[in-house]
């Protein structure tokens, strides 16, 4: 425990069970002095979400759907009506019809680009809407993101485009709201075995491909993605914003196949 959050009050948005990049953060969130709140996505996750909270200390949870803006609304007055202000959010959600991660890009249909862009990159936007308004004094919005957006991945699909959105609304977010001090930012992480990410197709190849051919020659886990959302959620990354930061064991440097990469 260290006292980098003390006094410092944020939400964790996205947290479905202990394998979630969001349970990582928090942790280390907490462990740092920060109190946090919880949102989640309807009554089945209450039941998951609640003891993983009160692992942390808090009692403080919040059901919002994101992409229902009255759900928005009613969740940031939730917030409001027992923290004055924020210091941090964590926006780790995402989603896609699991049917169009697998297969090509081309055969997307316009009902699911929609809600995927709808769900994954807008819903930054309309959460930095009513944080910025609970951070007078400042803040971090911190975001997750994959390095589909930047090149193509197999199965990846519509997601990559979502998450190309994502990391372009991180920096015009920061344009926007960098003059009221309140920095935003995404981490762009490698691979982990999460809900979210058993629904692309051949997840497990894409998880040895990346532990084969990274400099480190290993996947990250939600601990090495929590130390980069203290760092972002911190005042250590205070001159920084609009970046998407990459925790890939370095995978995102590498140009081609790996010498010593076994077959998979
Ligand atoms: P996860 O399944 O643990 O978390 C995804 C969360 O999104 C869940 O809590 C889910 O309830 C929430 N969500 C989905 N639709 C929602 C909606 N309409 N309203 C509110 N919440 C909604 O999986 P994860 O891998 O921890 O995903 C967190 C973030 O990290 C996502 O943005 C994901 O794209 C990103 N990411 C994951 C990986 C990976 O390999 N796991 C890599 C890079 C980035």
């Amino acid at each position: 425990m260290n006292d980098l959050m003390k006094g410092k009050r944020g939400l964790i948005m996205g947290l479905a069970n202990n394998k979630s990049l969001a349970w990582g953060i928090a942790k280390q969130l907490s462990e740092a002095g920060a109190e946090l709140a919880f949102s989640y996505q309807g009554d089945a996750l209450a039941k998951r979400v609640r003891p993983l909270a009160a692992e942390l200390g808090s009692d403080f949870l919040i059901d919002c759907d994101v992409s229902d803006m009255s759900a928005l609304d009613s969740a940031f007055e939730t917030l409001q009506s027992r923290w004055d202000t924020i210091d941090f959010v964590v926006h780790a959600i995402g989603f896609s019809d699991k049917s169009e991660l697998r297969g090509k890009y081309v055969d997307t249909s316009l009902d699911n680009f929609l809600m995927t862009m709808n769900i994954s990159a807008y819903s930054l936007v309309a959460v930095s809407q009513r944080a910025a308004r609970m951070m007078p004094n400042g803040g971090s919005i911190v975001t997750l993101t994959y390095y589909g957006a930047e090149k193509v991945i197999p199965h990846y699909n519509v997601m990559g485009v979502a998450k190309a959105a994502l990391e372009t609304s991180v920096q015009y977010l920061a344009n926007d709201l960098g003059p009221d001090n309140i920095r935003v930012n995404a981490i762009s992480a490698g691979p982990i075995k999460t809900l979210a990410a058993s629904g692309i197709g051949d997840f497990r190849y894409i998880l040895k491909w990346n532990e084969y051919n990274s400099p480190l020659r290993r996947n990250v886990t939600i601990e090495d993605v929590g130390g980069a959302g203290l760092y972002f959620c911190s005042e250590l990354s205070s001159g920084v914003t609009g970046e998407t930061h990459h925790v890939d064991s370095g995978y995102h440097v590498v140009g081609m196949k790996q010498e010593d990469a076994p077959d998979i």
